[in-house]
């Protein structure tokens, strides 16, 4: 294989407020290793309002945002950094498809089939793009945090 092929990549995933509240932490961070990923940054974060609005800016003016923010906020949430070669996309579908509902049927094995509920409450998240993963990170882990609670540091 090339060298271009071999470098590792960093992704943002997140376990999300029903992921947490109904205990797939475990299953989840079972799966992330047995696929080939380092989690290299762990961190239990509560978010407010205003970080799901700047984390989810894109959306904000969708209909279901008001819905996100609610959800979101519901409870803390598990902020992970995995790397490995091609970490962005293979995580991307690992997850599944945004709605659990469909992804049930066409992804059965994907984490979103295993702990999501509909297009809404889908327990995971991942970054869709080198550019939107080098944002989420530094969103969470860079120099200046936009001030979210965290809960116990893993
Ligand atoms: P993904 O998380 O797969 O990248 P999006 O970026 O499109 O999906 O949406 C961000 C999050 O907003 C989704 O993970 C989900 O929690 C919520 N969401 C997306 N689409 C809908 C929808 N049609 N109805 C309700 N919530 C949605
Ligand atoms: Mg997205």
């Amino acid at each position: 294989p090339s060298h271009a092929a071999m470098e590792k990549e960093k992704t943002l995933a997140m376990i999300k407020p029903d992921g947490l509240s109904l205990n797939y932490t475990d299953k989840i961070r079972k799966v992330i290793l047995e696929s080939g990923f380092d989690i290299i940054r762990e961190m239990m974060v509560r978010l407010d309002a205003g970080n799901v609005t700047q984390f989810y800016a894109e959306h904000s003016k969708k209909s279901f945002f008001p819905n996100l923010v609610v959800y979101m906020t519901s409870g803390p949430v598990l902020i992970m950094v995995l790397e490995k070669p091609n970490a962005i996309s293979d995580w991307r579908a690992l997850i599944g498809p945004t709605d659990s509902r469909k992804a049930k049927v066409s992804h059965p094995n994907s984490i979103r089939a295993m702990c999501g509920l509909d297009s809404a409450k889908n327990c995971v998240h991942g970054s869709d793009s080198p550019q939107s993963a080098a944002r989420e990170i530094s969103f969470f882990f860079g120099d200046i945090l936009p001030g979210f609670v965290k809960h116990d540091e893993l």
